[in-house]
């Protein structure tokens, strides 16, 4: 009888180890997996706008997959349309295997992830390293090798070719735009060092309206945006470059903010929180983000920023907004301001934040 236990016991302690030995397996190979960095292209330019086969790849998979968020009641736009009824015409066996690694609910991480390769359809590993760090490699074994089927399957360069001119158009009114405003970005921040290289911009029209990423990866923050109407949002852009000239700084800074308020803080917004904004410090970066990008608006705007931002359950972006008018004042950078600046919410009451009850 002992004996027989111990037996089994034996035997599920091998198959935990082989399990664990597997998983390990994964991570390694996706978190170590070679790169092959393409050529430099760099024109030296700070910003570039870039029209991604990649990025509409990875859509075009999530929109095949299940990804059907719109935003503000807006009709698809023109691309999306055209993919999305091609797609509905395909047999795609590679679905199966796409669905079960794609976060079709929430694609950040896989926008994430798909920016560590290189150009459609090859995909070849492009950066090294792995920049999420949030979520462990394993998850995504294998993903790589189904978008390459997905790619094949589909004959997804001919749809590509298609709706390519919708990209071309947006990305250049976006080439005219986008550059004087992350300009006032920049003028705002007063940065005495840029804690990335380059701005890519990424026009991202299999998207919702007004969607946007804003993830930092090799020393390239890139600014990846859902369709707008025309002229296209430079709010949007701003706010997504935002993620990676003051992210880091704000995350860096943190501590500024006494431990026990910050719990006080977060526990009182997470009822009313429309974003997924699981952890303090993505949060506090959603917020500083936010209240900066509201000092960048005409000052005729800033009070519906504002009550916007409050109805998705951000009430820390207007003391934020409002502790920028002394930065403002002064000569020195953000970067000396910030410790200054997030203390303020150590002085906030959870219960008087400003928040409108959700509808
Ligand atoms: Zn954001």
């Amino acid at each position: 009888m002992s004996l027989r236990r111990s037996t089994a016991g034996r035997a599920a302690g091998l198959i935990l180890l082989v399990g664990l030995g597997l998983a390990l397996g994964a991570e390694a190979a996706v978190r170590f997996q070679p790169a092959h960095p393409p050529l430099a292209d760099d024109t030296g330019a700070l910003v570039e706008v870039r029209v991604d086969e990649r990025i509409f790849t990875l859509f075009a998979a999530l929109n095949a997959a299940g990804y059907d968020r719109q935003g503000f009641e807006e009709a698809y736009h023109p691309a999306r349309q055209i993919t999305r009824a091609y797609l509905a015409e395909r047999r795609l066996p590679s679905l199966t295997r796409l669905r079960w690694r794609l976060n079709v609910a929430q694609p950040y991480s896989d926008v994430v992830w798909c920016l560590h390769f290189g150009e459609a359809p090859q995909f070849k590993r492009a950066v090294g390293g792995w920049h999420l760090p949030a979520l462990p490699a394993l998850l995504f074994f294998g993903l790589d090798d189904a978008v390459r089927a997905f790619y094949r399957e589909a004959d997804l360069g001919s749809v590509w070719a298609q709706v390519q001119p919708y990209y071309q158009a947006e990305a250049e009114a976006l080439r005219a735009a986008a550059p004087p405003a992350l300009q006032s970005t920049l003028d705002y921040l007063r940065l005495r060092t840029l804690p990335i290289d380059r701005i890519v911009i990424i026009p991202n029209l299999l998207d919702a309206h007004w969607s946007g990423y804003g993830p930092e990866i090799g020393g390239v923050g890139y600014v990846i945006v859902g369709p707008t109407r025309q002229p296209p949002s430079l709010d949007l852009v701003q706010h997504e470059a935002l993620h990676s000239l003051l992210g880091p700084l704000v995350n860096a800074d943190a501590g500024s903010v006494d431990r026990a308020q910050a719990e006080r803080l977060q526990t009182a917004l997470r009822p009313g929180l429309t974003g997924s904004y699981g952890t303090w410090e993505s949060l506090l970066e959603e917020s500083a983000v936010r209240a900066v990008g509201v000092r960048l608006t005409e000052p005729e705007w800033r009070a519906n920023a504002l009550l916007n931002d409050e109805a998705q359950g951000l009430g820390l972006v207007r003391p934020l907004a409002e502790a920028l008018a002394a930065y403002e004042a002064q000569a020195g950078s953000i970067e000396d301001y910030l410790p200054q600046w997030l203390a303020v919410l150590n002085e906030l009451d959870p219960a008087s934040l400003g928040l409108t009850a959700p509808e």
